[in-house]
């Protein structure tokens, strides 16, 4: 659906050319939701920008739907962004307007629709993000997240085939992210709706995300599954990520006075529910001692991390039947 190739981009500034984005070599694919997480001046906001064609690439190419939109303009230009969608971390409503009349702003703008056929289509958006009781308000009437609905209906008026979230959850609080994480969800399986969303928190991420790329200083650290990189993530930034996400410190615990070897399990899917380690330590006879541990979703796919402490004579053995199982383990150095 989008493709980077060797994009680049570099922002001149009092004079001289400031790297902004590394080139970046990246696929999205239709129907995904894919993420980008970065520290705040990663580059996040150039990548979106590139996409919605708001900036050209300094160097490399940008393609949508396999074609190069790099160097589009006019009505061609005009036509491709109108096939994408977009919300903000502050919503960017028009204070002065009503909830329906900022949806069918685009519509107006845009042009070639009856007003009959602008109200029915106003109201189909306001259902579908659970709106329509509060058609007549104003923005400044509304909660953070109805206002981010409202922006996301406005986002969808003109039938995108992508839509892009700027921190669109930034300025919520947890409870409401986590609706606004679900409606975009519901939308994006509903309207087979490409989504791309970036964002500072590897929560939000894992709520939502098939796919992430971490974003450092300007460059792709690392792509890959949300699973994979949330259970392994390799790159120090994405492990930071991680770790927060978790509320834990970004260094490994030491857990000084525990007898054993450390190790980290991490099972996906079925196994996480299976009572594996109970069998295994029946029918090895070795001890563990439970550290820490998580068990959660990633989009809809349940996982459970596990820190323990193991030691006993069958050791190796256990670990062998816990990998049997499909479980990954990782030893932590200590
Ligand atoms: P993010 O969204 O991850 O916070 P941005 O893409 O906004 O990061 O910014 C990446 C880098 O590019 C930052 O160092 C920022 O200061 C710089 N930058 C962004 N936009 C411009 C611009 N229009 N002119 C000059 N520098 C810019
Ligand atoms: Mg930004």
């Amino acid at each position: 659906m989008i493709r980077f190739a060797a994009a680049s981009k570099s922002y001149r500034v009092e004079g001289a050319l400031v790297p902004a984005l590394e080139p970046v070599d990246l696929t999205i694919e239709r129907g995904e939701v894919f993420g980008i997480i970065g520290h705040s001046g990663a580059g996040k906001s150039t990548m979106l920008r590139l996409i919605n064609l708001l900036e050209q690439p300094t160097a490399g190419q940008v393609f949508i739907e396999d074609r190069d939109v790099t160097h589009a303009e006019g009505a061609d230009l005009r036509r491709l962004r109108a096939g994408i969608g977009m919300i903000f971390q502050h919503f960017n409503l028009l204070s002065s307007r009503t909830v329906a009349d900022n949806v069918a702003f685009p519509l107006r703008l845009h042009g070639g629709m009856s007003d009959a056929e602008i109200a029915a289509r106003v109201d189909e958006l306001l259902s579908l993000v659970g709106l329509t009781a509060h058609a007549r308000k104003f923005p400044a009437q509304l909660s953070g997240g109805q206002k981010q609905r409202v922006g996301i209906a406005r986002a969808l008026a003109s039938k995108p085939s992508i839509l892009l979230c700027d921190e669109a959850t930034s300025a919520l609080d947890p409870q409401t992210t986590a609706s606004v994480l679900e409606l975009l969800a519901d939308i994006n399986r509903r309207l087979n709706l490409t989504v791309v969303l970036i964002t500072h928190e590897m929560d939000v991420i894992r709520r939502v995300c098939d796919r992430v790329a971490v974003l450092d200083a300007g460059r792709v650290v690392e792509v890959g599954d949300v699973a994979d990189v949330f259970l392994h993530p390799q790159h120090p930034t994405t492990r930071r990520f991680v770790a927060e996400a978790d509320h834990r410190e970004g260094r490994s615990p030491e857990f000084p006075g525990v007898d054993g070897r450390l190790f980290r399990l991490s099972f996906r899917g079925d196994a996480t529910y299976s009572p594996l380690l109970s069998r295994v330590v029946r029918d090895t006879g070795i001890e563990y001692n439970l550290l820490s541990g998580r068990v959660d979703r990633i989009k809809d796919t349940p996982y459970g991390q596990l820190t323990l402490a193991m030691n006993g004579e069958r050791l190796e053995d256990a670990l062998a039947q816990i990998r049997a199982a499909g479980v990954d383990i990782e030893e932590v150095a200590r």
